[in-house]
């Protein structure tokens, strides 16, 4: 085990992804608003999410997982200990 603990999760701050612009966030928007309906979870302020899903918003966004991950962090949507969970990508 990881001396650090165990591995974190991705953890999207719904909140502060409805206040981002459109232009910017509005793939990873309709991608958090799929997986909400496809779990019937809508009352949430965070929702977390798959790693797997990670790689899929890094394809859509054209970046590496590390690069976005990096994004979404700026953009105030992933606490930074989320880098962890992407290190071991
Ligand atoms: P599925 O992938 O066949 O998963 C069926 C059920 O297994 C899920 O129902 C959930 O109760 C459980 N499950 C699967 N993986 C996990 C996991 O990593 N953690 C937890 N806590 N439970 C898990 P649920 O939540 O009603 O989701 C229904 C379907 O919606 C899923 O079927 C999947 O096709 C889709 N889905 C839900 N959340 C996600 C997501 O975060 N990413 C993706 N790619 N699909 C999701
Ligand atoms: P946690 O994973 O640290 O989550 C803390 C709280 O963040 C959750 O409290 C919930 O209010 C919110 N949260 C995190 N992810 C989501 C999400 O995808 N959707 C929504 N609507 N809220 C989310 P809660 O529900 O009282 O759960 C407390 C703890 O119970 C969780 O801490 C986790 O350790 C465990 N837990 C709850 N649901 C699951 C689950 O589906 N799978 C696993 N493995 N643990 C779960
Ligand atoms: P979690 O529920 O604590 O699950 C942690 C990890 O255990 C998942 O990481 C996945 O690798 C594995 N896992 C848990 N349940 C299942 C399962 O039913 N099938 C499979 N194949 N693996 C499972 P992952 O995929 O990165 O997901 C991270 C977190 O995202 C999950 O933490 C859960 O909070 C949420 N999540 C992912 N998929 C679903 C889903 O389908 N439904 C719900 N309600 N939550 C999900």
């Amino acid at each position: 085990p990881s001396p650090l603990g165990p591995t974190p999760k991705l953890v999207i701050d719904l909140e502060r992804l409805a206040q981002l612009p459109k232009e910017k966030a509005g793939a990873l928007a309709r991608y958090a608003a799929t997986i909400q309906s496809q779990r019937g979870d809508y009352n949430g302020k965070v929702l977390s999410i798959r790693q797997e899903d990670l790689r899929s918003l890094a394809v859509i966004y054209d970046k590496s997982p590390t690069e976005l991950t990096e994004e979404l962090i700026t953009w105030g949507v992933l606490d930074p200990e989320a880098r962890r969970a992407v290190d071991s990508f």
